[in-house]
């Protein structure tokens, strides 16, 4: 045994860990395929480390750990697919309550929504009762206005060819909507208090909406509301114009139930794939 032989066993246990160079191991194998004594105490030594159990028992563990990883993943993923049920029900029942209270609103809305096609016919049931009794005189008219005195301030009639300028926007050659049209030209107006006799007393409403004129060859009438009707005229003027669609209601129960649908489809089939995980582990 030389000075060689000492450096070769003691590069020996790192050598059988393989955690020696390159250099380091074509030296020691070099030796080796030389020297007897070394290579003896080579296998010895390797007997000693490398014990058979030991190996087997790595062995199990090489073969355990991919399953283990798998397990760890299968456990994450399950706590996730939870995750999604419990949000896929969330959304379930709070598009069930949005909903409810979407179609509580809806109903008020289509009440007010009705209530636009009364008001479009009194109004055309005043116009034509107006035009029915036109003919008969002051006393026609007054039970006209009497039938509608809550909705009524003022009822006038006016001869077609007398207001025609004002009937029509002589610059456009169209019809105006400058109301109301001037009651010193009216033939008859009628208030509160029956036939006005002194038209030039009379303060026209100034309000757009509140006043209706309809003519035809004969005969123009024009009506204002009453300044308390005008108000119910605003809604649902507002209303029929600029009311929400009827879509708008259930946007947001809409929203919910897909979240629902999306989310539960998603849980279905992670649900499906956590049994099948299930069973390979
Ligand atoms: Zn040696």
């Amino acid at each position: 045994m030389n000075k060689k032989c000492d450096i070769i066993r003691d590069l020996l246990p790192s050598y059988i860990e393989k955690v020696t160079s390159d250099e380091s191991n074509k030296f020691v194998e070099e030796h080796i395929a030389q020297c007897e004594s070394c290579e003896i105490y080579l296998n010895d030594m390797k007997a000693e480390i490398e014990l058979p159990e030991d190996v087997h028992i790595e062995e199990r563990l090489n073969e355990k750990k991919p399953f283990k990883n798998l397990s760890i993943f299968s456990q994450g993923q399950k706590k996730f697919t939870k995750l999604i049920l419990y949000i896929a029900v969330g959304s379930l029942l709070l598009a069930i309550y949005l909903l409810s209270t979407s179609i509580l609103k809806f109903n008020e809305f289509k009440e007010d929504k009705r209530y636009i096609d009364v008001i479009e016919l009194e109004k055309e049931a005043i116009i034509s009762d107006a035009f029915n009794h036109v003919d008969s005189g002051e006393a026609g008219l007054i039970k006209v206005f009497e039938k509608y005195k809550k909705q009524l301030n003022m009822l006038a009639i006016f001869p077609t060819a007398e207001v025609e300028d004002e009937l029509i926007d002589t610059e456009r050659n169209m019809p105006t909507t400058m109301y109301p049209i001037d009651y010193n030209k009216a033939t008859t107006v009628i208030g509160a208090n029956g036939v006005i006799k002194d038209k030039s007393t009379i303060t026209p409403s100034g309000y757009d909406l509140g006043t209706v004129v309809m003519a035809n060859d004969e005969w123009v009438i024009q009506f204002e509301y009453r300044g308390t009707y005008e108000n119910t005229i605003e809604k649902y003027h507002q209303l029929r114009y600029y009311g929400p669609r009827t879509w708008s209601f259930f946007q947001l129960p809409i929203l919910f139930f897909t979240i629902f649908i999306v989310l539960g489809t998603v849980w279905f089939f992670m649900n499906k794939q956590n049994r099948q995980l299930q069973g390979v582990i």
